[in-house]
């Protein structure tokens, strides 16, 4: 892979390493950013999800309780007045007649339609709704006065059966009187109670966020105290007994919830799904169950997504940033030496305004026509290729060097400002212009003629100012033979 003409691997001699480290630095911060935000958004799915299942089993389990209360207290209630009556010597119309008040009366007062206070009372059935029993009903062998007279004098409630008068499958709460002979109940739909579970599966927000099916994440569902399902989000789980189920899964959840009381389960079926459950007034089994493989995978998948992206994001920016770094690189330096190309004067001419404090040495190299017309034009690149290597040797890292074009070459020596600190600096530049060997110029020699300027704090000149001074000495210096310096002087 290549970058523009740069091959990656050559990037990092391009870079300075300074840019380098803050880049990987950088990318490292950000990966451990994302890791860590990662974590957080799993840790906090997870919660959520727990969090949400709770939340479920709570309102569930105060919507069903109001729903289930209102209907106990209302048999508790009716069962006693009966009671009172027949104590009192009413007859069975009195009782027909309070049972029709108390129907309407409950109506009202528990939303949605009921079949109202019944029951079998001195062995008559009477009926508040004004129901006729059709030809051979025995009330006797009514699941809901079996379930009365097993109860033996507490309310109980009948698992959902098929109910004559109104053709749907309905609960009955039931109580046996004192003689443990008459039954008052009462019936509440159970599309009612289905309504309910309905009502806060949908206002879940993981059902809401989608799925394959409408309740494929949250299920919230009523256990009557046999382990029957009265109400379940899938509706064709509502008539099942889950107590006694052939299904290991639907066996575990009816142990689970009935083992203990407000807790929080997980069942591993065919997906991983928690639960959370709950028994109102010691019989029924309220739960809310929550897809947690389901929950998770599209928690996961999200978070896969985002990774994903925000690691494309950081590939992109360092690709972008390593662009950008190359072309101000080959904007910068000269192909054939490395060096600064005239981009050099500009970098001078920032250190200037600065105030920074300094020494400006303009090199040309001697009869290098000579050089190209002896030894041919590759073996003069070769040359000035060396001179810029002795000008890196000679001024190093801290200082600037820079190749104007053609054998013209040019130098800062930062805070260099006084003649005996300078020819150090050009003896070493001397030094290393002597020591150059070219192979095939055998033994020919390379000098230079190097004018030299100082800039100094307060001095109120331009670079090109300084250049001009610079290039009165190397004139000066062209006239001598070999290496050599004139410093500007006014
Ligand atoms: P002087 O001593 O007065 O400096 O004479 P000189 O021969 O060095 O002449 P001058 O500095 O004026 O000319 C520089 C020559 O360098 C002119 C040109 O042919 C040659 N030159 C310029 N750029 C390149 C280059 O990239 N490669 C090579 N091999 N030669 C170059
Ligand atoms: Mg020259």
């Amino acid at each position: 892979m290549a970058l523009g003409r740069i091959k990656w691997k050559n990037l990092f001699r391009i870079l300075d390493w300074k840019q380098v480290v803050v880049c990987t630095l950088l990318c490292l911060v950000l990966l451990a950013l994302i890791l860590l935000n990662l974590y957080e958004l799993m840790t906090l799915g997870q919660e959520n999800t727990y969090r949400n299942c709770q939340n479920n089993y709570l309102v569930a389990s105060r919507e069903i309780g109001d729903f289930l209360r209102v209907a106990d207290e209302s048999i508790e209630f009716s069962s006693q007045r009966i009671e009172e009556m027949l104590a009192g010597g009413a007859t069975h119309e009195e009782i027909l007649a309070y049972m029709t008040r108390e129907s309407a009366n409950l109506n009202s007062r528990i939303a949605g339609p009921t079949t109202g206070v019944y029951g079998y009372i001195d062995g008559v059935y009477l009926d508040g709704t004004g129901w006729e029993p059709i030809e051979g009903y025995e009330p006797m062998k009514r699941p809901w006065y079996i379930g009365a007279v097993a109860a033996g004098g507490e309310v109980t409630h009948v698992p959902p059966f098929m109910n004559f008068q109104t053709g749907s499958t309905t609960i009955t709460v039931c109580k046996v009187l004192s003689d443990g002979v008459d039954v008052v109940a009462m019936d509440l739909p159970t599309d009612k109670l289905q309504a309910v579970v309905d009502g806060i599966a949908e206002q879940d927000s993981f059902y809401k966020s989608g799925g394959e099916s409408p309740y494929s994440y949250a299920q919230i569902l009523v256990l009557d105290s046999d382990g029957v399902v009265i109400a379940h989000t899938d509706t064709t789980q509502v008539g099942m007994n889950y107590a006694a189920s052939e299904d290991p899964v639907a066996r575990e959840i009816a142990r689970q919830a009935f083992a203990n009381d407000e807790t929080l389960f997980r069942v591993e079926g065919e997906d991983a799904v928690i639960y959370c459950s709950g028994k109102l007034d010691g019989k029924w089994c309220i739960l809310s169950g929550l897809e947690y493989s389901k929950v998770m995978s599209r928690i996961t998948r999200n978070i896969v997504i985002s990774t994903v992206v925000s690691i494309l994001g950081i590939l992109g920016m360092v690709t972008v940033m390593a662009r950008l770094a190359i072309r101000r690189y080959l904007a910068e330096t000269d192909r054939m030496t490395g060096i600064n190309n005239r981009s050099g004067e500009e970098k001078v001419s920032r250190l200037l305004r600065a105030g920074q404090e300094g020494l400006f040495l303009l090199i040309d190299v001697d009869k290098f026509k000579s050089i190209n017309d002896t030894f041919g034009h590759d073996v003069g690149d070769k040359a000035l290729i060396a001179v810029a290597g002795a000008l890196k040797a000679a001024f190093g890292k801290k200082n600037l060097i820079m190749r104007l074009g053609g054998d013209e070459f040019a130098a800062f020596a930062v805070g260099v400002t006084g003649e005996p600190e300078a020819s150090e600096v050009v003896r070493r530049l001397f030094d290393e212009i002597d020591a150059i060997a070219v192979p095939e110029m055998g033994k020919r020699k390379l000098a230079v003629s190097v004018g030299a300027a100082f800039y100094h704090s307060g001095d109120d000149i331009s670079f090109s100012t300084l250049y001009k001074r610079a290039d009165k000495g190397t004139y000066e210096s062209k006239k001598i033979v070999g290496n050599h310096v004139t410093y500007y002087s006014a």
